[in-house]
């Protein structure tokens, strides 16, 4: 018998493995297996195929040993998996590297890391096993090879598949994936003790030690009333001190021991809350939901914002998870879930999980196999939870569907989740809703078109009205006045004045997008890449923004010696500064990539604004996104002119979903929301526009524009990117490319030309892009030519070395 087997590498296509006699009642399709892949590369791969047909060209080499007992993957992912690559032109092993956890992936570049927080229990082991834990005891790490060497074998996998699973070692992939521990210690009641008369007879006889005692008593109360105790929440709540608890456990009374916590576990005061019940519009709204649901494979939600459409999704899923079945939900962010998971968790407590790329991987695989065995029935995540292996999925929730950010960009797949997830479910026989208060122009084009089923909610649950919008000329401003205007600093201290909360937004970080010299025009670039550096104060550097070089202060000018420099333009950080200056005592937040870095930063800052300890929050996009906090009453928008001056076919779809959303963020709980935008172009469209809340006027405009031109959704866009160090061969090989095209596909491409950034960590770039019909042979065909010319430029002597990108439905 032979395997198809998927390794996690970018191969052009999988490869067969022989399966040896002994093998074939373990392997069955979905399990890992470890193959050698050259002279000496060894991998975890997945089985992806079996069959009887030896290939005709060569011999295969034996699986070497099966990894495990039960698939970890269905078929039905296999199937996904296999279509990802062929539409997104990349190969089922990139796909396998981004679907799985890296502690289900094991290969010759791994690292084993001891984990030191498990309790070494030695009497389970086996002797290899024993060896390598007592090796990893004294290194800490061991790679692959070191365990090879000590075990003196070369297939050492199922030793440290079986050390996995005990849960004395993982595998770290990549340096900073930081584990961090959830072993908590917990305390019980000597056997001594557990008799009733003998804990009475102590308790009487107690004399001396209040505090002791204090802490005993109220150690028994939680061990009552929540069953199990937590040495440190315990501290907290009876308010003692370590040295008391010691003292309780020298006399034998108390016992502490290390226990590894469930990641998942909730609070058991979670999940009982009753939905909300809906109001009369949004009653409607889940109805139609639902009967579109009958008859299209998609329905798309749109609500406005603050329209309570969370309430609706809520609604859907409990539907699903009654009769059994598993929902996801997907959001395009990760820094959205946490707020998220507090709202659902009130209704669904542990049947929901949260799952996404910012997991460590313990946590990951533990959700892996809930989902997999139907434990977890709804999960909460973004792009990669799709990847899960979902048992029984019925329902799939894409919130924010416009949201660019469900496109992933690098490395590949380039995949576009909420897409990924509509072909998914109608594999599945699941389905699909999307919801936004400002649809992307492609969904709403579908749903005119019935392909997706269309719901419109038009009333905020509270208040009815959306905020209303002052627009404020730039141009007309008193000198230094332009960042933060007198209008925009009076109503900002008026809604403090009135206890509520402010946030403002600038799509730039930093303090200074860049510095000119004043007396020549020279600008600062990085050294890597085609990019202006932004100024940022606080830290006192030169920073890119696409590479994350960063560079001392530059005081006297490159060009004409002249120290004569002056910033343009402005970010949050500037603001942020700003604000401190005219408005003292006010407390500020600034929510930006600089500022916010791990999951729980952001986490914090937005449970702090949630709590009123801050009065104006300034970000980035990162504020933008689907938060919802009740106590703001005046959303400021910066720069409108910052989001309207770019390059690119989507320009206005951006700037109208971004300022929209934004808007969105004011008076949701009251009628007093105001938002006021800083612009320019007070004539702008766009601007107009979102001044009415007139997502259909923005329609209408944006969609003569795109069949004008021909962009998406008339048509379906490719890009290759051609990388290489030095510019004319990177120029060369996009013409060359070019050139070996049929003039049928040649006539749909638009360069080769320079993108706006044409240089990137000292690559050059050239790109073409590829307009093409949406018929779906045209696509096949295309891509059938694109990849066979693609394989012969890798092999030309003179481009060999030119690095290509493709990317199918660029943002
Ligand atoms: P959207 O996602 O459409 O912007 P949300 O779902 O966040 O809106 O709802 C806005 C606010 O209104 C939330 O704080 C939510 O809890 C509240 N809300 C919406 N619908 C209801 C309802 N039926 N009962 C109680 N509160 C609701
Ligand atoms: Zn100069
Ligand atoms: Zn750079």
């Amino acid at each position: 018998m032979y395997a198809e087997i998927i390794i996690p590498l970018a191969l052009p296509k999988n490869y067969t493995w022989m399966i040896p006699v002994s093998m074939q009642d373990e392997v069955a399709i979905g399990m890992r297996v470890e193959v050698m892949l050259g002279a000496n590369k060894r991998y975890a791969g997945i089985v992806k195929k079996i069959s009887s047909k030896a290939p005709d060209a060569f011999t295969p080499k034996p699986i070497l040993s099966v990894l495990d007992d039960a698939p970890i993957v269905y078929e039905h992912q296999l199937a996904l998996w296999e279509w990802m690559a062929e539409y997104y032109m990349c190969t089922e092993g990139e796909v396998m590297q981004a679907a799985i956890p890296s502690h289900l992936k094991i290969s010759s570049e791994s690292v084993f890391i001891l984990n030191e927080q498990q309790e070494q229990d030695t009497k389970n082991l086996s002797d290899a096993e024993y060896i390598i834990s007592e090796a990893l005891e004294i290194k800490k790490t061991l790679s692959l090879l070191e365990i090879q060497k000590l075990l003196d074998k070369k297939s050492v996998y199922p030793v440290i598949n079986k050390l996995i699973q005990k849960g004395i070692c993982f595998v770290q992939e990549n340096m900073k994936d930081k584990y961090s521990s959830k072993v908590e210690i917990f305390l019980s009641l000597h056997a001594d003790y557990k008799n009733e008369a003998a804990l009475e007879k102590l308790l009487n006889e107690w004399t001396r030690a209040p505090k002791q005692l204090d802490l005993l008593l109220a150690f028994l109360h939680f061990e009552k009333t929540e069953g199990t105790v937590q040495q440190k929440s315990i501290l907290e709540k009876a308010n003692a001190t370590h040295a008391q608890l010691k003292a309780l456990i020298d006399k034998g009374i108390l016992v502490a021991e290390k226990r590894k916590i469930d990641r998942l576990a909730t609070d058991p005061n979670t999940g009982n809350t009753a939905l909300h019940s809906l109001s009369a519009k949004q009653k409607e709204a889940l109805a139609s939901v639902q009967s579109q649901l009958l008859t299209h494979p998609v329905g798309l939600l749109h609500g406005i914002t603050g329209s309570g459409k969370t309430q609706i999704y809520v609604a859907l899923i409990n539907e699903v998870i009654q009769q059994n079945k598993q929902a996801l939900y997907m959001l395009p962010e990760i820094a959205l879930t946490a707020q998220m998971i507090r709202r659902l968790k009130q209704y669904f407590g542990g049947s929901i999980a949260i799952y996404h790329s910012k997991f460590n991987p313990n946590e990951r695989v533990e959700i892996w196999n809930k989902v997999k065995s139907g434990e977890i029935k709804i999960v909460l995540g973004a792009r990669s939870a799709l990847f899960l292996p979902y048992k029984n999925l019925s329902l799939i929730v894409i919130d924010e569907e416009h949201d660019p950010s469900y496109k992933q960009q690098e490395p590949a797949p380039r995949y576009q989740a909420r897409d990924t997830a509509i072909y998914y479910a109608n594999q599945l026989k699941a389905k699909v809703v999307l919801g936004s208060a400002t649809p992307s122009v492609e969904t709403y084009f579908n749903a005119m078109s019935k392909k997706f089923g269309y719901t419109y909610l038009n009333e905020r649950f509270s208040t009815g009205t959306l905020p209303k919008i002052e627009l404020i000329d730039t141009k007309k401003q008193p000198a230094g006045t332009a960042i933060l205007t007198p209008q925009l600093l009076a109503s900002i201290s008026k809604t403090i004045a009135n206890k509520k909360q402010v946030i403002l937004f600038q799509n730039r970080r930093g303090y200074a997008p860049y510095l000119i010299c004043e007396t020549c025009g020279w600008i600062p670039h990085c050294e890597h890449c085609d990019v202006t550096l932004t100024y940022h104060k606080a830290k006192n550097l030169l920073s890119c923004h696409y590479c994350g070089a960063s560079y001392p202060i530059v005081n006297t000018c490159k060009a004409c010696g002249k120290q004569n420099f002056k910033q343009k333009s402005f970010g949050t950080e500037q603001i942020e500064e700003k604000l401190n200056q005219s408005l003292p005592g006010v407390i500020v937040a600034r929510m930006d990539l600089d500022n916010v870095k791990g999951k729980n930063e952001h986490d914090q800052l937005i449970q702090k604004f949630e709590q009123r300890q801050i009065d104006i929050l300034v970000g980035t996009q990162m504020v933008v996104k689907g938060l919802d906090f009740e106590n703001v009453d005046l959303v400021g928008i910066v720069d409108a002119d910052s989001l309207l001056n770019f390059n690119h076919y989507r320009v206005n779809e951006r700037a109208f979903q971004m300022m929209e959303q934004v808007s969105g963020r004011a008076g949701r709980k009251n009628n007093n929301g105001t938002v006021i935008i800083q612009v320019s172009q007070l004539q702008h469209p766009i601007v107009q526009l979102v001044q009415q809340h007139d997502y259909f006027g923005f329609y209408n405009f944006e969609i003569q524009n795109r069949k004008h031109f021909s962009y998406p959704p008339f048509s379906r866009l490719m890009s290759l990117l051609f990388k290489h160090k030095e510019n004319n061969i990177a120029e060369e090989a996009a013409n060359h490319f070019l050139h070996s095209l049929t003039p049928e596909i040649q006539k749909t491409v638009l360069g080769p030309a320079q993108p706006i950034v044409n240089r990137v960590r000292n690559k050059y770039i050239w790109e073409l892009a590829i307009k093409i019909s949406k018929q779906p042979q045209q696509l096949q065909l295309a891509k059938k030519q694109l990849l066979h010319y693609i394989r012969l430029l890798q092999v030309h002597p003179r481009y060999k070395s030119v690095n290509i990108v493709i990317d199918i439905d660029p943002n």
